[in-house]
């Protein structure tokens, strides 16, 4: 039997282990089963180099607990270990290991911008149990199984011991403040929360199945019951096989593993799959995007070779992706970093944006194969695709393949479609392509007829970030503007250069705009004097395109829109000199009459805009019955 010190800088290095990352104790779980999962998996590599002669048959990782000997144990059939692998890779390089991750780590205990904290690897066991033991034989001919011992302090215990079996078994001597892990419900939650994928089949404890039964069963025959391993992973998720293995059927089965409590079935699927410059796979789903999402479940889960690091893929995944569901699996990942390092990272960078290609190749493909499918799932994936269109501008140049717009009748349009369609007839004297849209069908039912009576193509563009996207859009496109039907009396939505004879003359024009705008609140409207169609309303209300979109990006914020204060409500209020109506007020001699000529009109306008209410809507009513007395 041999003792020994560890050797240490730091004095006692356990009491530092134990304290930080107080909230993150139950990693020790994640880093013990990945040891185990990778001496396994070397094991099964010599065997298939031939290094290793004989069948090693199934091997497999075990947990046990026994909570009244307050004891955890892992046992693997893997490579094990000598003594002298003992001293090296646990007295030294373990240690090592743990010694340069508090080094690194001990000013940033609240910093949660560190995810999943590998590295500190065997010694986090530490963080859980005041004594652990390894039992261990190494695969290796005639070598001497041992038993090595350390109480948490830098002293350490080796010997050699009888065992036959090949691996490692570690032994957690669990503390009085950690017995919550003695339960079998806290083991099981987090095993299935780190190892639900982990590539070699995972044990903990048994359970009953019932077997079917026989079909020449007698009636009232019990069906037997046997005891089977419980066993917790699927050691090879769908994300690790070739796409070409995989039936649509297998990745809806794959996702309903994945979030066992969403019952919506996914959109579509993107499998991932890179090797150079740096390895990455992966599968992201598109969800059905439902009103009462929760954005803080049912994340993309981010794995390191199978074992699950974290749900928050922030700075990995661009933004606009972030609504996706799945998992991304790589290797290359820098997993015990800050975020804002993470995002300065150059091979993160480089899978964010392999990330953003892949998604935008993948929905060019849906487009193209089977375009009336497309089109039926654009209004859930919208959102998502003009989000990444505002944010990223590599997806804003590949989003031409396949981005739709729709018309008010459902027809969908690529951009280049709707620029020939709407070309001969919505090009102004500017030479500028107007785009009409509507923003909601109902309100603004009577503009979009008007616009289709002239023989306008109107699009619905009705998510919240439209008008957003729209400023974009302009800027991108060469001479293009949108325009939201109602913004205009629809004449004058597309300007065109036709010499419209007015019934007044520019004199009387000028006569009558002061009348009306000593009647009318003069901040909030401003008085246009237009010649339309003698059949057009007398007076109409409208709110420039320029002032609405303002309002809108405000609210939905960002745009560089903070700190502008709130934009006041504007209206122009058209007044049509063909309207016999407004030669009438002209011409009315009493002052007092032709107030109320105007006041009348004024809410009527405004009454068709839904914006006569309260105490003014009273007035109206009230002066309306006299009127009619
Ligand atoms: P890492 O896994 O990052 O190398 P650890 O501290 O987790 O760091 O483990 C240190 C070393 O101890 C491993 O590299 C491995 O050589 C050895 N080791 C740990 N657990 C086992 C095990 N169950 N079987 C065989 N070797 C192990
Ligand atoms: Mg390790």
């Amino acid at each position: 039997m041999a003792t020994g010190n560890i050797n240490v800088t730091a004095e006692n290095i356990f009491p530092i282990i134990k304290k930080f990352l107080y909230s993150d104790h139950e990693i020790f779980l994640r880093e013990l089963i990945s040891n185990a999962t990778d001496a396994t998996l070397k094991l099964k590599h010599l065997s298939t180099l031939g290094e290793i002669k004989g069948d090693i048959g199934e091997p497999m990782i075990e947990v046990k607990v026994d909570k009244k000997k307050k004891e955890i144990r892992i046992i693997d059939q893997g490579v094990g270990m000598t003594g002298e692998e003992v001293e090296k890779y646990i007295n030294q390089v373990a240690f090592s290991g743990a010694e340069e991750f508090v080094e690194k780590y001990k000013d940033k205990v609240e910093d949660s911008g560190i995810i999943g904290h590998f590295g500190l690897g065997f010694y986090s066991s530490f963080m859980v149990a005041d004594k652990v033991e390894i039992f261990t034989k190494s695969f290796q001919k005639d070598a001497k199984a041992v038993r090595w011992e350390c109480d948490g302090s830098p002293k350490y215990t080796l010997e050699e011991i009888d065992r036959k079996e090949r691996g490692t078994e570690i032994v957690l001597h669990i503390d009085e403040d950690s017995k919550d892990f003695l339960e079998d419900s806290k083991i099981t939650e987090l095993l299935k929360k780190y190892n639900k994928f982990m590539p070699i089949p995972i044990k903990f404890g048994t359970r009953e199945e019932t077997l079917p039964l026989p079909k020449d069963a007698k009636e009232g025959t019990e069906p037997e019951k046997i005891t089977v391993d419980n066993l917790i992973n699927n050691p090879t998720p769908a994300w690790t096989k070739n796409p070409k293995d995989l039936k649509d059927e297998d990745y809806k089965s794959f996702y309903r593993e994945l979030y066992p409590m969403q019952f919506e079935e996914p959109l579509f699927h993107i499998h991932l799959n890179v090797d150079y410059p740096f390895h990455l796979t992966g599968i992201l789903y598109f969800p059905k995007l439902s009103k009462n999402l929760d954005p803080t479940k049912d994340r993309i889960q981010l794995y390191q070779s199978q074992v699950f690091v974290t749900d928050n893929v922030e700075g990995i995944v661009p933004d606009f992706l972030q609504m996706l569901r799945g998992v991304i699996d790589s290797p290359d990942i820098p997993l015990n970093v800050s975020r804002s390092y993470l995002q300065s990272d150059a091979a993160v960078k480089k899978i964010s944006s392999y990330i953003t290609r892949k998604v935008a190749d993948k929905l060019t493909n849906l487009f193209k194969k089977d375009r009336k499918a497309f089109e039926e799932k654009w209004d859930d994936i919208k959102i998502i695709i003009e989000y990444g269109m505002l944010s990223e501008d590599k997806f804003f140049e590949k989003s031409d393949k396949f981005a739709l717009y729709p018309t008010v009748d459902k027809e969908y349009l690529t951009w280049a479609e709707l620029e020939e369609k709407i070309k001969p007839i919505q090009t102004d004297k500017d030479n500028k392509l107007v785009v009409l849209y509507a923003s909601d069908v109902k309100t603004q039912h009577s503009y979009i007829n008007a616009a289709k009576e002239k023989g306008y193509t109107v699009l619905l563009l009705d998510s919240p970030i439209v008008s957003h996207l729209l400023q974009k859009l302009e800027g991108a496109k060469k001479d293009v503007q949108f325009v939201r039907v109602d913004a205009d009396h629809v004449d004058n939505l597309i300007k065109k250069d036709e010499n419209k004879i007015s019934k007044l003359s520019d004199e009387e024009k000028e006569k009558l705009k002061p009348i009306i705008e000593e009647v009318i609140p003069k901040e909030t409207y401003t008085v246009q004097m237009e010649a339309m169609d003698s059949n057009a309303n007398p007076f109409i209300i409208t709110q420039p395109e320029f002032m609405r979109r303002m309002k809108e990006m405000q609210a939905s914020g960002g745009g560089g829109m903070m700190g502008m204060g709130n934009f006041p409500d504007m209206y122009n209020l058209v007044i049509n000199t063909n309207n016999d109506l407004v030669s009438e007020i002209l011409n009315t001699k009493t002052k007092k009459k032709q107030e109320r000529l105007i006041q009348q009109a004024f809410d009527l306008a405004k009454l068709s805009q839904g914006l006569l209410q309260g105490e003014e809507l009273t007035n109206f009513i009230k002066r309306s019955f006299e009127m009619v007395k």
